[in-house]
């Protein structure tokens, strides 16, 4: 089984990568790993990629996708694994699937956490503030695990307007203009919403319950 992985900065996307890998004790790849792995490994497709970043040009669709089809066929990926920043095209993930297909394996499945943009925001630059009684709260107190509205007045806490906070949407529009369409081509039983928002171990829990029904013959290991 190939699980997928999305969810913008910040929606605890590391977090779950660990989990899942050790629960359904497959490996977890990410494409940065993935290249630095080839180019360590001197292999033809480890020279092209160094070649490419040694002149500061982007590696191209095609030699990821080759990159990741060889590890997808190496013994240790047999019984599945997550990706993690790959497919980043819609291209990309119609060669994975044509491959997955081919080699006669199911189609991926994605798990999607979904995070809102305005608690992403507020969780990387760390407060929220209630517009009417202007009282400001500190996003990781804990105060604020099951709600975006004030506590005292309950009006919708709104983020307050900052430099990094132009950085991080900027981040948050690049991944959702480029998840949005790789994200439309998974749908029904292969397509798995996970409401990012409450704490990490609920957001598991979620996870589980939702992959449990597809895993077959993929025993997790608790
Ligand atoms: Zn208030």
């Amino acid at each position: 089984m190939v699980i997928l992985l999305f969810g913008p900065p910040g929606s605890g996307k590391g977090t779950q990568s660990r989990l899942l890998s050790s629960w359904l004790g497959v490996p977890a790849l990410s494409t940065g790993e993935m290249l630095r792995s080839e180019v360590a490994e001197g292999t033809d497709l480890g020279r092209a990629v160094s070649e490419l970043l040694a002149t500061g040009k982007f590696v191209s669709d095609e030699l990821v996708n080759q990159i990741v089809v060889r590890k997808l066929l190496q013994p240790d990926h047999a019984r599945g694994c997550l990706l993690d920043g790959y497919p980043r095209t819609v291209q990309q993930a119609e060669h994975l699937e044509q491959f997955l297909a081919s080699a006669g394996k199911n189609r991926s499945h994605v798990v999607h956490l979904d995070v809102p943009s305005e608690m992403i925001v507020a969780r990387l630059t760390n407060r929220l503030q209630c517009p009417n009684c202007k009282r400001i709260y500190n996003v990781s107190s804990g105060e604020l695990r099951w709600t975006t509205e004030c506590g005292e007045c309950g009006a919708l806490l709104e983020r307050r307007a900052d430099d990094r906070e132009a950085v991080i949407l900027q981040r948050l529009h690049t991944y959702h203009d480029i998840t949005g369409p790789i994200l439309r081509l998974y749908n029904g039983e292969h397509y798995h919403r996970i409401e990012g928002t409450l704490p990490p171990e609920d957001v598991f829990l979620q996870i589980q319950q939702s992959l449990r029904p597809h895993l077959g013959p993929l025993t997790p290991s608790y």
